[in-house]
C-alpha cells in the first residue's frame, strides 16, 4: 500500500490520479489532497476518499471546508498548508500537478522529510532542476516522472546509466498548428488553441503544446531526470501520439513505449513503481492504428523548441526566465492581450535581456522568475 499526497487534486492530472487510486484500492491511499480555488471539487473528492488532510488555497475557503467537515479531516490554507501536506508523517509518495510555480517549495519540503516525489509540475525541474536532483541524491529519494514522455523514457532506460544512451527522443504531438501555415499564426485564437487533437489538458499546458513551449520545457526537464547534456535531448513530431518517447542506445538500438494517450498509465506507473499493476483502461491496438509517422519540427513556426535549448545550454537562472515569461505570455493571449505568434517574442525579448546568474540560491532562482515575470508583463 502506497500512502500519497496529491497536490493538485482538482486539475487533470489530479482528477485522474484519483481515478488511478480508485482502480488500486488496495494498492493506493489518498492520504492529503490540496487544490487551489475550487473548494467545491475538493469537498467531494474529500467526501470519497476521506483523506487525514486537505488544503485550499484561501484562508476563507478554508474554514468553509472544516466546518463543512468537522474532525474527520484536518484543512490547512496556503503555500503553509502546501508545505504540510508534502510533509505528512504518514505520506510515502508526494504527487505534485499543480500548474505554474507554487509546487517547488512543497517538491523540496517533501524530498527533506524522506518522500520521493512524482512530479508531474514540469515547471519544478525547468526552474530547479539541479536543486532537485540534488537534493533527492542527499536525501535518498526518488523523483519519479508522470509526464508521459518522461515516464516512457524511464521505463525504456531500466537501469542503463546515461553512459549507455547516445540520445532521448521526445515525441511531440505537434498540436493543433501543425500543418497551419506561418501566414495564418495571427489569426489564432484561445478556441482554436485549446482544441489538442490528442490530449485532453488543463488549459496552460494545452496552449503550450500548441506552441510546442511544452515540448521545449521537457527537454529542460528530460536534462535533469536523467542526468544527460541537452544537446543529447531530441524532439521528433509524431502526431497519433502513440509512441511516448524513445532512447537510442550508444550501439544504435531505439526503445520505445507505445499506448494509446491516456494520463493514468503513467500516474499508475509512478505510483506503483517499482511494480506493475493490472489495468483494463488502456488497450492499444497496432493494426487499427495502422500507421504511425514521423516527421522534424519545424523550428520557424516554433522557435518555442530553440528558445528551451537555449536556456537549457546557458543553464543558470535561464530556465526559470524562459518559464516564468512563457506563464505571463500565455496568460495574456488567454486573455485577448497578445497575439499566438507573440508568444515567443515575449519570452525571446526577456531571455535577451537577462543576465544569467549561474550555480542559482533558490533564491536567486526565485528572483529570476520575479523578474521575468515583471519584465514580460511590461
Ligand atoms: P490544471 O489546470 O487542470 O490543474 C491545475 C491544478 O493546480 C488544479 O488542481 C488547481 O486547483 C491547482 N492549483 C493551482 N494553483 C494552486 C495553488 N496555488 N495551490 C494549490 N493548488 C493549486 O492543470 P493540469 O492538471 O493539466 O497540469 C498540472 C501540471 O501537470 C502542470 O504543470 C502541467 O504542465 C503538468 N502536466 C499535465 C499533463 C496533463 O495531461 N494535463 C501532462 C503532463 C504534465 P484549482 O483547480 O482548485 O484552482
Amino acid at each position: 500500500m502506497k500512502n500519497v499526497v496529491l497536490l493538485g487534486s482538482t486539475g487533470s492530472i489530479g482528477t485522474s490520479t484519483l481515478k488511478v487510486a480508485e482502480d488500486l484500492p488496495d494498492h493506493i491511499r489518498l492520504v492529503g489532497l490540496a487544490a487551489g480555488g475550487n473548494a467545491k471539487r475538493l469537498l467531494d473528492q474529500t467526501l470519497r476518499h476521506r483523506p487525514e488532510a486537505i488544503c485550499v488555497r484561501n484562508a476563507e475557503d478554508a474554514k468553509r471546508l472544516s466546518a463543512a467537515l468537522g474532525t474527520t479531516t484536518k484543512v490547512y490554507a496556503g503555500d503553509e498548508g502546501l508545505i504540510h501536506l508534502a510533509t505528512l508523517r504518514s505520506a510515502d509518495i508526494v504527487l505534485i500537478a499543480i500548474v505554474g510555480t507554487a509546487g517547488l517549495q512543497p517538491a523540496l519540503a517533501a524530498i527533506r522529510a524522506g518522500k520521493d516525489i512524482a512530479v508531474a509540475s514540469k515547471e519544478i525541474l525547468v526552474m530547479a532542476g539541479e536543486t532537485v536532483m540534488n537534493e533527492a541524491r542527499r536525501h535518498q529519494v526518488r523523483v519519479l516522472a508522470v509526464d508521459s514522455e518522461h515516464s516512457a523514457i524511464f521505463q525504456c532506460l531500466q537501469d542503463h546509466s546515461a553512459n549507455s544512451v547516445r540520445r532521448l527522443w521526445l515525441t511531440a504531438s505537434g498540436g493543433p498548428f501543425r500543418t497551419t501555415p506561418i501566414e495564418d499564426f495571427p489569426n489564432i485564437t484561445m478556441e482554436r488553441a485549446l482544441k489538442h487533437p490528442s490530449w485532453v489538458m488543463g488549459t496552460k499546458i494545452t496552449i503550450d503544446s500548441a506552441t510546442l513551449f511544452n515540448k521545449g520545457l521537457e527537454m529542460i526537464e528530460a536534462r535533469w531526470l536523467f542526468d544527460i547534456e541537452i544537446d543529447r535531448v531530441g524532439v521528433v513530431v509524431h502526431p497519433q501520439s502513440i509512441v511516448h518517447s524513445m532512447v537510442e542506445f550508444i550501439d544504435g538500438s531505439m526503445l520505445a513505449q507505445l499506448s494509446t494517450p491516456d494520463m493514468c498509465l503513467p500516474i499508475q506507473y509512478a505510483l506503483t513503481y517499482p511494480n506493475r499493476m493490472p489495468s483494463q483502461r488502456v488497450q492499444t491496438n497496432l493494426a487499427q492504428l495502422g500507421t504511425l509517422s514521423f516527421e522534424e519540427p519545424d523550428l520557424e513556426r516554433f522557435p518555442a523548441l530553440t528558445l528551451a535549448r537555449r536556456a537549457g545550454e546557458v543553464g543558470g537562472t535561464m530556465p526559470a526566465v524562459l518559464n516564468a515569461a512563457n506563464e505571463v505570455a500565455v496568460a495574456a493571449f488567454c486573455k485577448g492581450k497578445a497575439g499566438f505568434e507573440e508568444i515567443s517574442r515575449i519570452v525571446e525579448r526577456a531571455m535577451n535581456r537577462h543576465t544569467t546568474v549561474h550555480n542559482p540560491s533558490l533564491e536567486e532562482i526565485l528572483a529570476a522568475d520575479a523578474w521575468a515575470r515583471e519584465n514580460a508583463l511590461r
